[in-house]
């Protein structure tokens, strides 16, 4: 093997396909379906994969500055609702917390409206009882 291939070669010989989050794969369809995209790219899923070794794109499409902070503006408010959502959940397990008080209280005001309304309806069974009697 020439030496200059493996100067050439990044630091992870044989992993040059980049997808948008970052990770590294021997081949594009690998990158192409990163999982760690869904999660950790602006984007929900792949956007675009690159050759490290030449630079180019090879996969999808480079964003325009202006559609990468849209992405950016949309991946916040997304990670914001999850992290809400998982703050609600652990609040919810350990039974405490501000989000955990104000759900009981929902449930509390549901159960109670509930309430309300069946006796509502009792009401006017009795009442038809009476009618028919
Ligand atoms: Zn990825």
């Amino acid at each position: 093997m020439a030496i200059e291939t493996l100067s050439n070669a990044p630091s992870f010989s044989g992993y040059h396909f980049e997808c948008c989050c970052g990770e590294q794969f021997s081949n594009v369809h690998a990158a192409a379906t990163c999982k760690k995209c869904r999660v950790y790219s602006v984007w929900g899923y792949t956007k675009y994969v690159t050759d490290l070794r030449t630079g180019e794109v090879v996969y999808g499409e480079l964003p325009s500055e202006e559609e990468y902070s849209e992405a950016v503006a949309a991946a916040n408010e997304r990670w914001e609702e999850e992290r809400k959502e998982w703050e609600f959940q652990k609040q919810m397990w350990l039974e405490q917390g501000d989000l955990y008080e104000a759900e009981m209280a929902r449930r509390e005001a549901e159960k109670a409206q509930r309430r309300s309304e069946e006796e509502e309806d009792t009401l006017w069974d009795i009442q038809d009882d009476l009618m028919q009697a």
